[in-house]
């Protein structure tokens, strides 16, 4: 594979236009070329700069192979890589606008037993520019302009697990922020992440003020080893003591995913003893039924536990919201779309 343009960030790009002997200028038009989702072929450049670009660089490192629309206006895309790896992608419709989800590796290895994602193992990570190229194509796409973005909002919750690829993904949330660009703020971003503790403390230093969140999931180290692997490395209270961390550095509070699955996590006393683990702390808990995922045999609540669920959070005290599971009907859970692709 050639390298790929947009992990650079401006100041390299400029760099680079430098030691080609082309002119100021052309850095910027080179970069808002990029910006706007356009392949290198279709940016305004003299042409012997973009043929010596094209001998070291991608032409068009994500390309959006398919789209599906389902019936809640949500959007999934299907991305292809350079090398002919599959990607997918989510796009979101709220009151307050689009909020993307992309992916940050080909497949992941963290082995979640209710994940579609982790099905094949991990195949490699992503670049930070294939994380930023699929929401510069879905932008381009949508109509979305580097003023007026088609994608409000972004979070790290496609395949792959953000901090098992970390430095790709800080680079991509540096150039995601940068002045000049796509400009999405960190305010604007969720990264999730099945709690590698080591780097969530790391990532705490970085300064970068987003959403973190952790799929929480279960309330005892116990219950967690049963579906997430990583438990057996870090336990909650490992967790807890890291997120602190990163409130302490950012003043952000944090987030917990919490996937209620049938007979597993989801009955009142989970309600009570997750109230008790989190009772005064400065996050948000974010419930949500467990979209069931063919080759896996765990299912989601119902609708009234779930609300059950979170009645039991509220009265005490803890600030908890169920999301709406989205585009069900079109495969819209983790890795559940490339998995169907990977399976023909
Ligand atoms: N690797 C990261 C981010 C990707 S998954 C992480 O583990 O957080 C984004 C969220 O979706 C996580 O909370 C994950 O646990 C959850 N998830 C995965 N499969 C799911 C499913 N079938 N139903 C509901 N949530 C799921």
């Amino acid at each position: 594979m050639k390298k790929v343009l947009l992990d650079l960030s401006y100041a390299e790009l400029a760099a680079l236009t430098e030691s080609l002997g082309e002119r100021a200028y052309r850095a910027r038009q080179l970069y808002e070329g990029l910006m706007q989702g356009k392949k290198l072929s279709a940016i305004p450049i003299p042409y012997a700069m973009r043929e010596r670009l094209l001998e070291e660089y991608e032409e068009e490192p994500v390309a959006i192979r398919e789209v599906f629309t389902s019936k809640d206006g949500t959007q999934k895309f299907l991305f292809e890589l350079a090398d002919g790896n599959l990607i997918e992608g989510v796009l979101m419709s709220y009151h307050y606008g689009k909020t993307q989800c992309v992916s940050t590796q080909v497949g992941c290895r963290m082995g979640c037993k209710f994940c579609a994602s982790t099905l094949g193992g991990r195949v490699r990570d992503l670049t930070a520019g294939e994380i930023l190229g699929q929401i510069l194509a879905v932008n381009r796409r949508e109509g979305g302009t580097l003023r007026e973005r088609a994608v409000g909002n972004v979070v790290l919750m496609g395949s792959g697990e953000p901090f098992d690829n970390y430095e790709n993904v800080v680079r991509f949330l540096r150039n995601l922020s940068a002045e000049g660009g796509i400009c999405i703020s960190p305010r604007n971003v969720s990264l999730s992440t099945c709690g590698l503790v080591p780097e969530m403390k790391r990532f705490a230093d970085e300064g970068i003020p987003l959403n973190l969140t952790v799929s929480l999931h279960a309330v005892t180290d116990e219950e967690r080893r049963r579906t997430m692997p990583i438990a057996n490395r870090y336990s909650i209270a490992e967790i807890l003591e890291a997120c602190n961390k990163y409130f302490e550095k950012t003043g952000r509070r944090y987030i917990f995913e919490y996937s209620l699955i049938e007979g597993e996590n989801a009955d009142m006393v989970h309600a009570e003893k997750l109230a008790a683990l989190l009772k005064g702390r400065p996050c948000h808990v974010n419930l949500i039924r467990l979209n069931e995922v063919k080759e896996r045999n765990l299912q989601g609540t119902d609708e009234k536990t779930a609300q059950k669920f979170l009645e039991r959070l509220t009265e005490l005290g803890i600030s908890a919201t169920l999301r709406r599971s989205m585009g069900s009907d079109i495969g819209g859970a983790c890795g559940q779309l490339r998995a169907k692709y990977i399976g023909k």
